[in-house]
């Protein structure tokens, strides 16, 4: 045998057993999900060898004709399916479009409004991310503790007073729409570009169940291509904005923050964006029914859900204080070790401190909405949590809970086709 084939080997079998691991678990993190055989296929083909640096027709490579042929394809689905004129499906992952756009709308030391990292925004919007790489001044909105959402009135008071060149909306704890409606009169006394970063909500937006930002207001929206939309890891940007703006925010992808764009998951995302057209709005409303039933009964059994004022949530996202049950570490470690993936996640009442044991955990619904799930085995989730954090039940009791109501839901939904869910796709003989 090869001297190294143990090591290639022994990463494959970190794999298979990772696909194991998800099959017997209950996936919970909100900024996950699993794509449809078709675009699992793609991420398999010879695109993913390929260069195709540029726009379609307008490339720096040749043996593009069939990449052209797929991108522009991806790109008249976007634009279809978010009802834009201008979408670009090139950026690698979120943050990669959400660079794009800083680098194409603004300048070094420039003024940027934006969301709160301790109500809910996200690193890419903060000093010690992207928006902190091209050098901006920062002002976040105020916002309110119960519902992390952005205060409308304090928001257009921010914005006045700072007169950004752009501001960004959008969360990574995003449980109720942002006040874009609210806010359209100052954005147009200050003349500044309107971004929403639709990272966590793609999907729901692409199903009609959540606020449409493209209507609201936004000039540009970036998003990731693989949490509630179920689609590869990857990015996009979609505009509706002028001709202008546009272009600057072309450049900024390309060759702002990339030279080659992924072309394996851009034909994945584009099967994703087909089965959206086809699915999504079936699948949008399913994951907020799921979240609205889990959040209700894990509130139900005594666990402290924000935002119950307004239902507790609007999207695919619940939030809850932990605190009373050893805070977030030691919740999330608990399920864990019991086959319940999520993440423990800062809450308002943290200040910024802690955030390697934070008081909160965060919860999404679209990975289990996309195997089935419905709002019984969301209330059923929400029990299983509650007994496993309230009782030293053992491990071995909860997962065998765990396995037992995952067995009835083993294939991939929403999509065309058949395909078990977790199953482990083998090439190699
Ligand atoms: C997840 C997320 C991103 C970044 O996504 P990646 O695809 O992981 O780079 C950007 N913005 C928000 C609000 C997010 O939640």
């Amino acid at each position: 045998m090869e001297p190294h084939l143990k090591d290639a080997l022994e990463i494959r079998d970190f794999a298979v057993k990772n696909n194991g691991m998800f099959n017997d678990s209950i996936p919970l993190i909100a900024s996950e999900n699993i794509m449809s055989p078709l675009a699992m296929e793609m991420l398999l083909t010879d695109f993913g060898h390929r260069y195709a640096e540029g726009l379609p027709h307008k490339r720096y490579y040749q043996g593009n004709y069939f990449v052209d042929l797929m991108e522009e394809k991806v790109t008249d689905l976007g634009k279809k399916l978010f009802n834009c004129p201008q979408v670009d499906p090139r950026p690698v992952s979120g943050t990669n479009a959400n660079m794009a756009v800083i680098f194409g709308l603004t300048k070094p030391a420039e003024t940027i409004t934006a969301p709160d990292l301790s109500g809910g925004g996200h690193i890419s919007a903060a000093r010690f991310g992207a928006l902190g790489f091209r050098g901006l001044d920062i002002r976040n909105y105020p916002y309110d503790n119960e519902t992390m959402t952005i205060d409308p009135d304090g928001a257009a008071k921010v914005i006045k007073d700072a007169k950004p060149k752009v501001a960004l909306f959008g969360q990574s704890v995003f449980l109720f729409p942002a006040p874009l409606m609210e806010l359209r009169d100052t954005f147009q006394e200050v003349g500044c570009k309107v971004w929403y970063d639709a990272a966590h909500v793609l999907g729901l937006i692409a199903g009609k169940k959540f606020q449409d930002p493209l209507r609201e207001g936004a000039d540009v929206v970036t998003g990731s291509t693989h949490k509630t939309l179920p689609g590869p890891q990857h990015g996009i940007v979609l505009g509706n904005t002028d001709d202008e703006t546009w272009k600057k925010v072309q450049r900024g992808v390309f060759p702002g923050v990339l030279s080659n764009h992924h072309l394996n998951t851009m034909a994945a995302l584009g099967v994703t964006l087909a089965e959206t057209m086809d699915f999504g709005q079936e699948y949008a409303s399913k994951i907020i029914e799921n979240a609205k039933a889990m959040a209700e009964e894990l509130h139900a059994l005594g666990i402290r859900v924000l935002g119950e004022k307004r239902g507790f949530t609007q999207s695919h996202t619940i939030v809850a204080d932990v605190s009373g049950f050893g805070r977030g570490k030691r919740v999330s470690e608990r399920l864990e070790s019991c086959n319940i993936i999520l993440n423990k996640n800062l809450l308002p009442a943290d200040n910024n401190k802690n955030s390697m044991d934070p008081s909160g955990i965060r919860i999404g619904t679209q990975e289990i909405t996309r195997i089935g799930f419905g709002k019984s085995e969301a209330r059923r989730v929400a029990q299983i949590i509650h007994r496993a954090i309230s009782t030293d039940v053992s491990e071995e009791e909860i997962k065998r809970e765990v396995k037992e109501l995952k067995s009835d839901f083993t294939e991939i939904k929403y999509c065309y086709g058949h395909h078990k869910a977790y199953e482990y796709i083998s090439l190699f003989k």
